[in-house]
């Protein structure tokens, strides 16, 4: 043994592409298992009393007391964090946390059973009964309905800003007990692109963190860190797992919000900055730039316990090896269709800010339109704006015309679902915005005709000879 330098457990510095593939990772110290293996365990085994309590006594997910002066969670491999039970932390997902933060550009992060589970935790932290949230609204359907109904329950009121840009608006919307500013990098539908730095501005004003929704986006085209977000959730089900086997979700926390100072400013957030019991001092004392997801997942999701599996943690860390590999495709092809449906006659208009004739076009290039650098080296203006895969299209004739197209579509999955590698097709109106008040589809652009397409991995050309050959029967009823 000559003691050589691998692996590596600080992928710092490395480019995108490498840490996709290694960060996260640790060594199997008895086999020498290169892929870090499912730990499919619920328990640990405690070496002796003292270390049982130790685990519990405040150091539970890594072995802090061996580490004096080593209490930020990046510093530390999963092979050198003690668990308790897997509902707080599992190798496997360790794998996947440590690696999506790193790609993010975050410190921390949480994985968690689904998307919405990971939206609920991220604001469950930060809000409670009584206190209230701005969003944006052109966010997912099922992410509307989350706020007004269960958050609704829970007694934290929602608002929607509908012009970002409109300072009057935002006034309007945030009030002493805000909480949070919330909303998406790419939503979808429409491919509507969020302008973040701009509502980063606002959020900061107003000491508020923003959260932000990169479901989309996914870290290979956006990292909303880069734009002044402080809380990052993704619904790991769709582009970060890539192959639509498994449901799942993370929170990443930037370490990039000021608690201190929105605390003096008025703006209180318990969980993070007071002390939960006493000659326990708060996670932000404690933990510093991680307390937040400390926080996070001490006290909201151990409490609840949406946990995501160690299969699906290994799901998550093993798709997002070949993450800006695929999201170079999707966009790829996502160009070429975009491109071409504008062009077929049947087709009235399509919603893809990657599109010069799209309104948002050069707020996409300027957040989008960055080449993917190599080696870690950003690269330069690209020219096109790689606004995702997730996009709208109206066709003639309403809704006969789209139960026309989605009928006629033999490649495309009938499905809800987006990011994987098939490609999709959904009908909004009747389907995610089904439940919508029509005043609220109609403002959102939610019409009969439009249809939802996730472009997946598939020939390009197949893709377009099938969107053709459906948009032939579209001809046939409008
Ligand atoms: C799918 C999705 C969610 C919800 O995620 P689940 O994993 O299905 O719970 C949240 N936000 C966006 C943007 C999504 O596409």
């Amino acid at each position: 043994m000559t003691g050589a330098a691998q692996p590596v457990y600080d992928w710092d510095g490395f480019g995108f592409e490498t840490r996709q593939v290694h960060a996260g990772e640790y060594p199997d110290k008895n086999h020498g298992l290169r892929v870090p293996p499912i730990a499919l365990s619920a328990g640990y085994l405690f070496e002796d009393f003292d270390d049982q309590v130790s685990r519990f006594d405040g150091s539970i997910h890594w072995k802090a007391e061996e580490h004096p002066g080593r209490e930020d969670p990046a510093g530390f491999s999963p092979s050198e964090r003690a668990a308790i039970y897997s509902r707080q932390g599992n190798p496997s997902n360790w794998v996947a946390e440590e690696r999506l933060a790193s790609l993010e550009g975050g410190v921390v992060s949480v994985a968690v059973s689904s998307g919405q589970a990971a939206i609920s935790a991220a604001l469950f932290a930060l809000a409670q009964q009584g206190d209230h949230i701005v969003s944006t609204a052109s966010i997912y359907g099922g992410t509307r309905i989350l706020f007004g109904r269960s958050f609704k329950r829970f007694g934290i009121e929602f608002d929607f800003v509908w012009d970002a840009d409109d300072d009057a608006e935002w006034e309007r919307a945030i009030r002493p007990n805000t909480k949070a500013i919330y909303t998406e990098t790419i939503p979808n539908p429409c491919n509507d692109v969020t302008d973040l730095r701009r509502i980063a501005e606002v959020a900061a004003r107003y000491n508020l963190p923003l959260v932000v929704d990169n479901t989309v986006g996914t870290p290979a085209l956006i990292r909303p860190f880069e734009h002044g977000a402080n809380i990052v959730v993704h619904s790991a089900t769709k582009f970060l797992t890539g192959h639509g086997a498994a449901v799942g979700g993370a929170i990443v926390d930037g370490g990039n919000f000021d608690w201190e100072a929105a605390e003096r400013a008025g703006r209180s957030f318990p969980l993070i900055t007071r002390s939960s019991r006493p000659g326990v001092a708060s996670m932000l004392d404690r933990f510093g730039t991680g307390a937040y997801a400390r926080a996070t997942r001490e006290s909201v999701v151990n409490d609840i316990g949406p946990t995501l599996s160690p299969l699906h943690g290994f799901l998550l860390h093993q798709g997002m090896e070949t993450l800006s590999l695929r999201m170079e495709r999707h966009v790829a092809s996502s160009q070429r269709i975009a491109a071409w449906l504008e062009q077929q006659p049947e087709v009235e208009s399509v919603d893809y800010a990657g599109l010069p004739s799209h309104p948002l076009h050069e707020l996409a290039l300027r957040d989008y339109g960055t080449a993917p650098g190599t080696s870690g080296a950003p690269g330069g203006q690209s020219g096109i704006a790689r606004t995702g895969s997730v996009f709208g299209v109206t066709v003639r004739g309403g809704i006969a015309g789209a139960r026309a197209c989605v009928d006629g579509l033999r490649v495309f999955s009938r499905m809800t679902g987006i990011g994987d590698t098939r490609s999709m097709v959904l009908h909004p109106l009747t389907s995610t915005h089904g439940t919508f008040a029509p005043e609220i589809t109609e403002r959102l652009g939610i019409t009969p005709g439009l249809l939802r397409l996730s472009v997946g991995l598939e020939s390009a050309d197949d893709l377009i000879r099938d969107l053709r050959g459906a948009l032939d029967r579209v001809a046939a009823v409008s």
